[in-house]
């Protein structure tokens, strides 16, 4: 499915709602899961023309692997399902702009925001070179901004599609910016190539433009990237060492994922970067010197990680399109009424989460399970508001209550959510216990944005950012949204 006709229910389960992007691949669609009533983003992933059988298997055993991956910072694979007998897969839908674009509306990063942007995302991929998958199509367009948080979405499945880089045939057409100088040239995409184009992504994310100019021409811009240097940054500051290695074009001298991880950490927190993988290699003096570094905000709720405060203008920006989203997705429908807005698993393949960086990780409440009559009764008040303290006694008494006692829980939900209780059950019936973190509870609004940690039976845990919508009914707290 390529062109713009509604693809409807993929795999007797996820409804399509409506396109949300498109890529080399064809149409990245919104879809809702009809059995966990959460929002997901479906992609066909295989059985293009001129595509063979066995690259279409390839495809799902590499979505399969991938949906193995456990970071924070990779769009989860929930699922790979079969629709009229073409591949599709099933993923986290991440409310928020690539990164391509979000540079290209609010211009570059400073060196800090892009170092820790580029540690989270060199996390990602430390993590999955260590499971034996390179990405091999790491760009800024590949990068989802979502909860003020970077996700790398397209694991493992980048390959020749109809519009890719460089097909079957040899004929370049798209951006090879971001391809490294030895796959310019025909080797095989290894951990390296990865490598250099996280440093190209960081580079575009500093710098606001490409390491190497675009030439109008695919082939001309190969070539270039065969023979030159990338062109030297002119903001990167102390990221600039670091940017050289990784932008090395001789392979052997990039350094591993890892190294560029400590790396671009050091820096993140205010280091200097560490010692370079070569002291030799540096890239050619810059046509003007370096503006003044600004040093971005700090993460509002005290996060470790430094340098987000360009992030966190994105994150407000994500949130409202996920609210818009969200409202426009109730209008077509609604979600199913679960009462998490967003399971933790598929049947089928769930990609298990950690939290490598450090936010959501394993708090378990220490909240009592209480009945919806207490934690109601205690937080009704005269007037219409809820409170800070309301909202989070009230999450936190919701989602300890929902695993051990599912009828209390069911209570806590307004009327209009009350729709889908089989639904319900079968959602929470997976879950072994689900905890909460991050939470802030925006008082004027009553919402309640809360990272949840589900456990699920059996499987590794997910974690996942929601935002719910508490009202006051009859003096009552009900969760609405
Ligand atoms: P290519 O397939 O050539 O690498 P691409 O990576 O830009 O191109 P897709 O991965 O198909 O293409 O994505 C196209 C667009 O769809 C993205 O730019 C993004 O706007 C949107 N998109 C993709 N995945 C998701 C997702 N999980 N959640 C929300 N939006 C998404």
């Amino acid at each position: 499915m390529t062109d713009d006709t509604t693809p409807g229910l993929i795999g007797d389960r996820y409804e399509t709602v409506r396109p949300i992007g498109r890529g080399g691949m064809g149409i990245v669609w919104l879809a809702r899961d009809t059995v966990l009533g959460r929002q997901v983003a479906v992609k066909q992933i295989g059985d293009f023309p001129g595509e063979s059988e066995g690259e279409t298997r390839r495809a799902m055993r590499e979505a399969r692997a991938a949906a193995a991956l456990n970071h924070p910072n990779v769009v989860a694979v929930y699922d790979v399902t079969e629709h009229e007998g073409t591949p599709w897969l099933v993923m986290e839908y991440v409310a928020g702009p690539t990164l391509a674009s979000a540079i290209r509306e609010r211009g570059p990063m400073t060196p800090r925001g892009a170092a820790d942007l580029g540690a989270q995302l060199a996390g990602a991929l430390a993590a999955a070179h260590r499971a034996g998958i390179v990405h091999r199509d790491v760009k800024p367009a590949n990068v989802l901004i979502g909860g003020g948080r970077p996700k790398l979405g397209d694991f493992g499945i980048a390959r020749s599609g109809p519009d890719d880089q460089l097909t079957q045939t040899g004929l370049v057409t798209g951006t090879p910016s971001y391809m490294a100088p030895e796959v310019a040239v025909g080797d095989d995409h290894g951990e390296a190539a990865d490598v250099w184009a996280l440093g190209a992504t960081i580079y575009f994310a500093v710098e606001g433009k490409d390491a190497y100019p675009s030439q109008g021409n695919a082939l001309a811009t190969l070539r270039t990237i065969a023979a030159d240097p990338p062109r030297r940054p002119e903001r990167a500051g102390q990221l600039e060492p670091v940017l050289a290695d990784m932008l090395s074009r001789d392979a052997s001298r990039r350094g591993s994922m890892t190294q560029a991880l400590r790396r671009l950490e050091s820096i993140a927190a205010g280091g200097s970067g560490g010692a370079p993988a070569s002291a030799t290699h540096r890239m050619p003096a810059a046509s003007a010197p370096a503006p003044a570094q600004h040093h971005p905000r700090q993460h509002p709720q005290g996060s470790p990680r430094r340098g987000r405060g360009w992030l966190w203008a994105i994150l407000v920006a994500g949130l409202v399109a996920l609210l818009v989203a969200g409202i426009a997705f109730a209008m077509s429908g609604g979600p199913g009424s679960d009462g998490s807005s967003g399971g933790a698993t598929s049947d089928r393949t769930s990609a298990s989460r950690t939290s490598a960086d450090g936010t959501s990780a394993n708090r378990t409440t220490t909240t009592s399970p209480t009945s919806s009559a207490s934690s109601t009764a205690a937080s009704s008040t005269s007037d219409g508001l809820i409170t800070e303290a309301e909202g989070r006694t009230f999450i936190e008494d919701y989602f300890s209550t929902v695993t051990s006692d599912r009828d209390a829980a069911w209570e806590m939900l307004a009327p209009e959510r009350q729709t889908n209780r089989s639904g319900y059950d079968r959602f929470w019936s997976g879950i072994d216990s689900v905890t909460t973190s991050d939470l802030s509870v925006d008082e004027a609004s009553g919402e309640v944005a809360v990272t949840l940690t589900y456990q699920p039976e059996g499987r590794g845990e997910s974690v996942e950012d929601h935002t719910y919508k508490l009202t006051r009914i009859d003096g009552q707290i009900r969760m609405t949204k």
